[in-house]
């Protein structure tokens, strides 16, 4: 919610507002939780990134696809992040997952909606939140995912969010595992509900908050590659 700058002025008066992330006092601040120096510190990735996974491209930039994406390449069409996984990012992102920090969800949103690459790749498609199964639901209380594609979804006003997936095991953290087991972890972890009725030609966006070895969107993409949804790209907050 976009709240008037006078408003803000009143409401900082009697609540006083602090950075998310070093606490300190905001005044004039360009966002609500974050104060501009914390925001200065955020990694943006920015061109030339691989046109498949995203990330910053160091190689020959004349073949845009990175050297690990030519040789082991990803289920996805092309994925977008916002920010490298690393220091006020990744403390942004663990508040939003473990720290209740919905709170901070409007300053992500003004973020992203200055980002015209990706609001253009939103607006085509239908979002579709990487789940998290019942029982993690119950105990945080919501999907972060979810919870940023309807972000999303308020920035780019011609897309929709459909949640076309469920977390079918309650299996093990992907943060606690290396590369391997992380592929291992997630197989078959997750399905796509029955009765989808959107056409196969539809887009497909599949919105997780982090991406690090892509395993799980990868996983997640294939569910929907077997059903017969080609046209799939990922749009991640962060990614390694
Ligand atoms: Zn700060
Ligand atoms: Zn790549």
């Amino acid at each position: 919610m976009n709240l008037p700058s006078w408003l803000v002025a009143i409401v900082d008066l009697i609540f006083p507002r602090h950075c998310c992330i070093c606490d300190k006092f905001l005044k004039n601040s360009r966002f609500l939780h974050l104060c501009d120096y914390c925001e200065s510190q955020l990694c943006w990735i920015t061109e030339p990134v691989c046109s498949s996974c995203g990330r910053p491209f160091a190689g020959d930039v004349s073949t845009r696809v990175c050297l690990e994406c030519r040789v082991n390449p990803p289920r996805f069409n092309k994925a977008m992040s916002l920010w490298m996984f690393q220091g006020v990012a990744r403390e942004i992102i663990h508040k939003l997952k473990y720290k209740s920090g919905e709170y901070i969800l409007p300053d992500i949103g003004a973020m992203i909606s200055k980002n015209q690459a990706m609001v253009e790749l939103i607006s085509q498609g239908v979002l579709v939140p990487v789940p998290i199964h019942w029982r993690r639901f119950f105990s945080r209380g919501y999907n972060q995912s979810e919870l940023i594609a309807k972000v999303l979804c308020k920035i780019a006003q011609n897309s929709t969010m459909k949640n076309l997936l469920v977390k079918k095991r309650h299996n093990r953290s992907q943060t606690e595992l290396g590369p391997e087991a992380r592929v291992e972890n997630v197989i078959d972890s997750f399905a796509m509900r029955k009765n989808v009725d959107l056409p196969k030609n539809t887009k497909l966006i599949v919105v997780d908050d982090v991406m690090t070895t892509g395993a799980t969107v990868n996983e997640c993409v294939k569910q929907l590659n077997d059903r017969g949804y080609f046209d799939v790209s990922v749009v991640t907050l962060a990614r390694d």
